[in-house]
């Protein structure tokens, strides 16, 4: 559920009519509505009501400052997956224990900053990893929360480039040597074991790779705890997809997600966290343009707009959907053409549909595309010389530019010309 409604025929954000944002801001931009983000962060909080847990946004889906105050206001604590990530966290506030540092990769330089300003766990990835942080801690006289990220060897059922819970895939120690490991950590000094950490993909349409993989990290507490190690958290990430399609899909409600995390951990008296981040943030934004053309292709007509691939990747990088529909609503009777959606980039894979039925639609018409509050404005590139496009935050009847559009010139700023040339 969102709040983008269409009041007397025009599409609203909350009580804010769009086009008199774009009239202020100019096309194209990002939308989000604060209500949704609130709505979406309670539904998850609910669905593990009863439990002692944790939600923790994955900012990655959308790490714009004032996205992640609101829901840290909340109380969400946050997954990062970089020390930039870990800046922003802090940088909104967000108090270190409530932060849990995720991704492969984690430089010294990294773990060293969120030793020092606070941090809740560490999941860790791999061996080299883990004799590093305790290394690192070492020299800093602390000691790390560690969590190990554990393959579980599940297929998500989702796109390649997101599913990441397959042995093939780079993510994680296999589970079957989850036991080795954690008893190098108990020799090592400077880690301290908590808990187990599991993210098997993203925009996960069915739960029955949850439940597998959450039974797998259940019996690895119980053979842990065992050997002698204190588990007393379970970090069992993100992933639960959400509808772009509202025609024909139906991706599992939170509360049902809620129902397999109890009848397959709950018993282990474990703290939960998830770390949920398209579900929180995807349908709550909208990515706003205007038409530039309407070109008569041969068998086909071109919607030209003044957003592109590089404003919104995942159609020609995940070939992903998102609906797309006019901010002003067409007269009823009025009759749907096919239209292929592009953007002025020279590249045929700046595409975002094929053959969508429209309205008919002139020059300086607005479109919104939905879902395009996850994994949008924090993919973008500059590719083609095109400046980031701005982002607008609403609540209830006011709205705010919560990070602006640069200008030519700061773009051009930030090249030099060396001296020599
Ligand atoms: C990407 C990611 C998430 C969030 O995934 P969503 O599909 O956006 O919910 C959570 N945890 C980890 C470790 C991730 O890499």
């Amino acid at each position: 559920m969102d709040h983008f409604l269409y009041k007397d025929g025009v599409l609203h954000a909350e009580d804010v009519s769009i086009p008199d944002i774009a009239r202020v801001v100019g096309t194209p931009f990002y939308l989000y509505s604060a209500a949704t983000l609130r709505r979406h962060f309670e539904v998850f909080d609910q669905a593990l009501s009863g439990m002692d847990h944790l939600v923790c946004y994955a900012m990655k889906a959308n790490s714009n400052l004032a996205v992640i105050k609101l829901l840290s206001d909340m109380g969400a604590g946050m997954d990062v997956v970089s020390g930039g990530e870990y800046r922003r966290a802090i940088a909104a506030g967000v108090p270190g224990d409530r932060i849990v540092f995720s991704g492969v990769g984690k430089t010294r330089e990294e773990m060293r900053l969120a030793l020092t300003h606070g941090i809740r766990q560490f999941n860790l990835e791999s061996e080299p990893e883990m004799r590093a942080l305790s290394q690192v801690a070492s020299e800093l006289g602390v000691e790390a929360p560690v969590t190990v990220r554990v393959n579980p060897d599940v297929d998500a059922k989702t796109h390649a480039k997101i599913a990441t819970g397959k042995s093939e895939n780079k993510f994680g120690i296999p589970i079957a040597r989850a036991r080795e490991v954690y008893a190098e950590i108990a020799a090592l000094p400077g880690l301290r074991a908590v808990g187990i950490d599991v993210h098997i993909g993203s925009q996960l349409t069915d739960l029955a790779p949850f439940r597998a993989a959450f039974e797998k990290v259940a019996a690895l507490t119980e053979v842990l705890r065992a050997d002698g190690h204190e588990i007393i958290r379970l970090d069992l990430g993100g992933g639960l997809g959400i509808p772009y399609e509202r025609s024909n899909e139906v991706p599992p409600l939170p509360s049902d997600y809620g129902q397999v995390i109890r009848e397959t951990v709950g018993h282990l008296g474990c703290e939960v966290e998830i770390e949920p981040g398209r579900l929180i943030a995807g349908n709550a934004g909208l990515m706003v343009a205007s038409v530039i053309y309407l070109k008569h292709g041969e068998g086909r007509d071109f919607l030209i707009l003044d957003a592109a691939m590089n404003d919104l990747v995942r159609p020609s990088m995940y070939d992903a959907h998102h609906d797309i529909v006019p901010v002003i609503e067409a007269d009823v009777g009025v009759d749907q053409v096919p239209h292929d959606i592009v953007g002025p980039v020279c590249e045929t894979g700046d595409t975002f549909a094929k053959a969508r039925n429209l309205p008919p639609l002139k020059d300086g018409d607005l479109v919104a595309f939905r879902s395009a509050g996850a994994y949008g404005a924090v993919m973008a590139s500059e590719y083609n010389s095109r400046p980031l496009i701005p982002e607008v935050l609403v609540d209830g009847d006011h709205f705010a530019v919560i990070r602006r559009r640069p200008t030519f010139d700061e773009m051009l700023a930030r090249d030099e010309i060396p001296e020599w040339l």
